[in-house]
């Protein structure tokens, strides 16, 4: 896993470093760079200016702390414990509004449920719990804020690179990417969308599914079935993202959904949102959010076919 994700990572990377050399005139390097592992997966930040190590160290120390305070899996963690700063309360209440905008496709209530399938392998998962056991973990409302704490980590990193004088960086934890500020091109920074299931299973020769080009201070999240899942020995296959009505994996038209705009922690939640919803409602979700908040986040849908769906005034290239 951490191989597939650090070659999606470098997938990015190549993508949307800028055209010029990595190295400067005189032969010093023009970038800072730190990776670690955390949230349960691979992540890295990238700044455009050399000798900010330490500071990119701290950002990752500061995500740390949002983890054990955030996770479910950690077990003094304000959600385990349910005694809340009011900065989760509010991470809180912003999840619970979009439970309610979502009419209740994105559900911060299935932690029990997720740890039943354990599709991260915390307690040697995956598996396929019994109908009685999902019903009682559906039961338990236990929270959960998976679907929308990574996204909100990476705006508080991004603030406090912000605050550290990093002007122009690529945060990535997972598939939650930040591009901050503007490349020294001037150009768009383009992220590849990654083609689902794509390599027949093979890591390292999975693909671009295309190029997806944003502006300064923008975030782009990806959700999708093909990356914690798995095909049980009588070929079902099983995914992540949950029907919070039956407590297992959702069905729609939509294989993965990337969203593109301002704050990580809104496109995260609209992200899981889509691929519940599947396209016609994930587009009238993320239309009508957008129209109540005065926003313009967009998206690309990949469907089951191979085709795409993409928001009108979001330059999105498909690799052909
Ligand atoms: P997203 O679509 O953003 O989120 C999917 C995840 O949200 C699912 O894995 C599930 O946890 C939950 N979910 C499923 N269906 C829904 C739904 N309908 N509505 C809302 N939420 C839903 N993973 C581990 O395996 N072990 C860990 O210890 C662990 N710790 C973590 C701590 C933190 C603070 C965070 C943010 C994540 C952690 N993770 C851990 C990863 C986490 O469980 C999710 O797998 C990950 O955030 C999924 O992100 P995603 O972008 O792939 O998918
Ligand atoms: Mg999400």
């Amino acid at each position: 896993m951490k191989k597939f994700l650090s070659i999606i990572a470098i997938l990015v990377l190549i993508i949307t470093q800028t055209a010029c050399s990595e190295r400067g005139a005189a032969g010093g390097a023009t970038y800072s760079y730190a990776e670690d592992w955390l949230l349960n997966t691979f992540c890295y930040i990238k700044s455009f200016e050399p000798g900010q190590e330490d500071i990119l160290k701290e950002a990752f120390k500061l995500a740390r702390e949002y983890e054990s305070k955030l996770s479910r899996t950690v077990a003094d963690s304000q959600i385990v414990t349910g005694e809340y700063d009011a900065e989760t309360e509010a991470l809180l209440k912003t999840a619970l509004d979009f439970e309610e905008l979502s009419g209740g496709a994105f559900c911060v209530h299935l932690g029990a449920v997720s740890a039943l399938w354990d599709f991260g392998g915390t307690s040697g998962g995956p598996f396929v719990p019994g109908a009685d056991e999902i019903k009682e973990a559906l039961s338990a409302q236990s929270l959960d804020l998976g679907a929308i704490a990574k996204g909100y980590i990476a705006d508080r990193v991004a603030d406090f690179l912000r605050s550290r004088s990093v002007n122009t960086a690529v945060i990535s934890l997972g598939g939650n990417v930040v591009c901050l500020g503007r490349k020294a091109s001037g150009d768009d920074w383009a992220i590849g969308i990654e083609k689902p299931f794509s390599g027949g299973g093979r890591l390292e020769e999975r693909e671009s599914a295309g190029v997806l080009s944003v502006g300064p201070d923008s975030s782009v999240v990806t959700s999708g079935i093909y990356e914690r899942c798995f095909t049980a020995d009588d070929g079902s296959f099983y995914h992540h993202i949950l029907d919070p009505e039956s407590g297992f994996p959702c069905e729609s038209d939509i294989v993965s959904a990337s969203i593109a705009g301002e704050s990580s922690c809104v496109c995260d939640a609209l992200a899981t949102a889509a691929v519940v919803l599947g396209s016609d409602g994930a587009a009238e979700l993320i239309e009508s959010y957008n129209e109540r908040c005065g926003a313009d986040y967009g998206y690309v849908f990949i469907k089951a076919d191979g085709g795409s769906i993409v928001s009108p005034g979001l330059f999105y290239e498909p690799e052909i």
